[in-house]
């Protein structure tokens, strides 16, 4: 199946935003085996728009157009489609409801503008949107699909997930039976390195195996095309040992499990608990690692402060004098959270700039710290850019860290 993309918007041709739909939506339909051979933008303006969509009508079978289902006058989409199917457009009832819902869920009375948005070209069907005013649209028509959706991100993302795909799912298994697939969610090892351990298992065509990187983690969506749902699944699980003989290591979950869920079942099952002092990630590490399901065995407690001496006397962390280098409060703060709150692990991040010569940018040394029962850890890492992302990442390798060492003994 052949698609092609059509992002309305003109603030996406202004560069106002990023046009982040079109990574979510790409990489979904990659995963399913679907062929994107050209992706348009265009601005808010019917004939272009309408001219677009013709356009892509006569070289793929799938024409997807995101943005412009808004109430105002620059929202065209519908009036495009319509335009270049040569199709009315009429009101429809689920459309209608989707709309009526909204407003009344908010106790906000609906302007006759937002009737605008419950209109569907003829033999169209609304799709719903659980989030926003904007219902989707599907229309097929002479062989071809064309689905129209929201803009604003949440509400494509959602609807994409939610309804797009398994709706492409079952359009293709009328194709080739059923597809399943399954994510492997690795940490600790970048995305060039993963691929070239798994080498000539990338370009495995049933089941295909597709990577993402994300925050940290990189995560391998494992999909597989059958005739039947067992033995699509057998597929996929052997697949799956395949990749897990030459990197198991780094596998800390699948589907829908997370990093600091991970650490947090590591931890249940050694019988351990934590406590981390903070003063840099702004809770970032509590709110992590007190979050995941089953936190209430392990997570102790943790204390959050604006600097190292409100850690000490606003938050009555038992600290000593304090030392100059980041390094040592670092390690300092991991020991006496710890003995504190008598868990078997304390953590601690500090930061200091760092002394580099020549360099325009600040530069930073950012210590992770940890305590596991009197055996002391230090992670060391140069960092320039903004404060607010080194803390994020911090926070997010300190669950990396923790899970490599309870999990496998890698040390930090
Ligand atoms: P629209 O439905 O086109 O009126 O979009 C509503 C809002 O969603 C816009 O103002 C943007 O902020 C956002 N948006 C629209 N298209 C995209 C896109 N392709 N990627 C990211 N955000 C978008
Ligand atoms: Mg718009």
């Amino acid at each position: 199946m052949i698609c092609e993309l059509i992002f309305t918007g003109t603030e996406l041709l202004l560069g106002q935003i990023l046009n982040t739909n079109a990574q979510v939506i790409e990489r979904e339909l990659s995963v399913l085996g679907i062929d994107v051979y050209y992706q348009i933008t265009v601005g808010d303006n019917l004939q272009r728009c309408a001219a677009a969509i013709k356009q892509a009508a006569g070289r793929a079978d799938l024409i997807i157009v995101s943005g412009g289902l808004g109430p105002t006058e620059d929202d065209i989409s519908r009036e495009a489609l319509a335009e270049a199917l040569q199709l009315e457009l009429l009101q429809d009832k689920k459309a209608l409801e989707v709309v009526k819902r909204f407003f009344d869920r908010r106790g906000i009375p609906y302007t006759t503008n937002n009737l605008k948005q419950a209109l569907v070209p003829e033999g169209g069907r609304a799709i719903d949107n659980p989030i926003g005013t904007a219902p989707g649209i599907i229309v097929e028509r002479a062989g071809k699909t064309y689905i129209l959706l929201p803009g604003p991100p949440l509400e494509f993302n959602m609807m994409v997930k939610e309804q797009i795909i398994p709706f492409l799912e079952s359009k293709l298994a009328g194709q080739v039976g059923v597809i399943k697939s399954r994510v492997l969610k690795f940490c600790g090892i970048g995305e060039s390195l993963l691929d070239e351990k798994l080498g000539d298992l990338l370009r495995s065509t049933n089941p295909t195996i597709a990577p993402t990187a994300k925050f940290s983690e990189v995560h391998l969506r494992i999909t597989a095309k059958a005739r039947q749902a067992s033995l699509a699944e057998k597929m996929i699980a052997s697949m799956e040992i395949r990749i897990t003989e030459r990197l198991g290591s780094y596998i800390f979950g699948v589907d829908n499990d997370t990093l600091p869920g991970a650490v947090t079942q590591v931890l249940r099952e050694q019988g351990k608990t934590i406590a981390v002092a903070e003063n840099f990630t702004g809770g970032q590490l509590s709110y992590k690692l007190s979050s995941a399901s089953g936190a209430e065995h392990t997570f102790v407690a943790g204390l959050i402060a604006g600097n190292y001496r409100q850690l000490q006397e606003k938050a009555y962390l038992q600290l000593s004098d304090i030392p100059q280098r980041a390094m040592e409060r670092a390690e300092h703060m991991a020991t006496m959270v710890r003995k504190q709150f008598s868990t078997d692990v304390g953590i601690a991040v500090a930061v200091e700039p760092a002394e580099v010569a020549r360099v325009t940018v600040a530069e930073y040394n950012l210590y992770i710290a940890a305590d596991f029962n009197g055996n002391l850890m230090l992670k060391k890492v140069l960092w320039s850019g903004e404060r607010e992302y080194m803390a994020r990442w911090a926070a997010t390798m300190v669950t990396v860290l923790l899970w490599r060492y309870l999990k496998h003994g890698i040390p930090f």
